[in-house]
């Protein structure tokens, strides 16, 4: 007789170091479910959120740029596509657990709004004495409350270890403990993505050149490198095995800080590595470049005077929305209507409009206000 394939728990005894979140010690859902002999609750997590309406809704989503710009740059669903990528080639190189890395990867961006950051922040505006919107909380509002899915409990019913680590996200400012390592992981690899492949997408869309990126030393050293590797090669070639180049440095760097950090902090258990401290990080030397690289884009590409008018009309047409929608919640779908007396009028009608693409957006705006 063939014999039964390992389980999950006995396939992660085997891969696994001791510093990893493991299956077995998950506090578990809030309604408790039983388990699935053939796929783990992370798995079983980072499905659930694969099939969920919210994320299938990401590729309508803007990452830096607007549909108006053509096909070839990212949306906020490649953008995730790319993190979840990038996070478990260093979660595998650890030895974490890359069910939960890629469970959270899919979740980190799932709650954001319409036209990205320029989204968020009008939507805070608009509840600004409503508590406020954050797209970090709102992402764990569309997996506990706003997904349904199930005949038997609202939500998704995710485990604790990927609610818990998203919450993380939601005030970076205040000092907290150290989140699982899989939950820096993401963090790290969230910046590692957005470096490289905003690089990329506004080369290609021409709003900065190589050259002028090669003033920063980070691109500097990448271009030098593919240059010493292939020499003189076309502008288009060059850009792409710059990227290439820029997520492959990054990630060596973060591997080896990281398994060096790891080693002084030797913990004996995923407890014990959130208590040793933030110990997946890049060097200084590359936290101090990538800084410089962030500032490069922010001035250049972020706030260039085409991409801050589109971001304008749309925050303008997001605020005439939203008064339209909480003066008149009857026009709120019913999904959204029935939030009302949980949440009121305002945020009931901030979470319809958290939840459209760009361009439904744009239609809903021309339906409800712009007649
Ligand atoms: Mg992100």
């Amino acid at each position: 007789m063939t014999p039964l394939p390992p389980s999950f728990s006995e396939r992660e005894a085997l891969w696994l170091a001791p510093f990893a979140m493991r299956s077995a010690d998950s506090r578990g859902r809030r309604y408790p479910q039983e388990e699935q002999p053939y796929r783990g609750p992370f798995q079983r997590d980072r499905d659930r959120i694969l099939h969920c309406g919210a994320w299938r809704r990401l590729s309508g989503k803007m990452q830096v740029f607007t549909g108006d710009r053509g096909d070839y740059h990212r949306t906020r669903l490649t953008h995730t596509m790319e993190v979840a990528s990038i996070a478990r080639t260093i979660g595998r190189g650890l030895g974490l657990n890359e069910d939960l890395i890629e469970a959270l990867a899919l979740l980190h961006d799932l709650g954001h709004p319409p036209f990205g950051h320029a989204g968020e922040d009008a939507l805070a505006e608009c509840l600004e004495r409503d508590g406020g919107f954050s797209h970090n909380r709102h992402a764990i509002t569309i997996v506990e409350e706003l997904e349904r899915r199930y005949p038997d409990f609202p939500g998704l019913n995710l485990t604790a270890e990927v609610l818990s680590g998203q919450a993380t996200r939601i005030d970076k400012t205040t000092p907290a403990a150290a989140p699982l390592l899989e939950v820096q992981v993401v963090e790290t690899a969230d910046s590692i993505t957005y470096d490289a492949h905003d690089t990329d997408d506004a080369v290609k869309l021409g709003l900065v050149t190589l050259d002028e990126l090669s003033q920063l030393e980070l691109i500097r050293a990448t271009v030098a490198e593919v240059r010493v590797r292939w020499g003189n090669i076309e502008p288009n070639m060059l850009r792409k095995a710059t990227v290439h180049e820029l997520i492959d440095r990054q990630v060596r760097d973060v591997l080896q800080t990281s398994a060096a950090t790891i080693a002084l902090a030797a913990p004996a258990s995923a407890a014990a590595a959130c208590r040793a401290g933030w110990l997946i990080h890049p060097s200084a030397e590359l936290a101090a470049r990538k800084a410089e690289l962030e500032a490069f884009l922010y001035e250049r590409v972020y706030r260039h005077a085409d991409l801050v008018q589109v971001r304008r009309l749309a925050q303008r047409q997001m605020r005439e929305l939203f008064d339209a929608l909480a003066a008149r919640p009857e026009r709120l779908p019913p999904k959204y209507r029935d939030r009302i007396a949980q949440v009121g009028q305002r945020r009931a009608a901030a979470e319809f409009i958290a939840g459209m693409t760009d361009r439904y957006c744009v239609q809903q705006y021309d339906e409800i206000v712009g007649t």
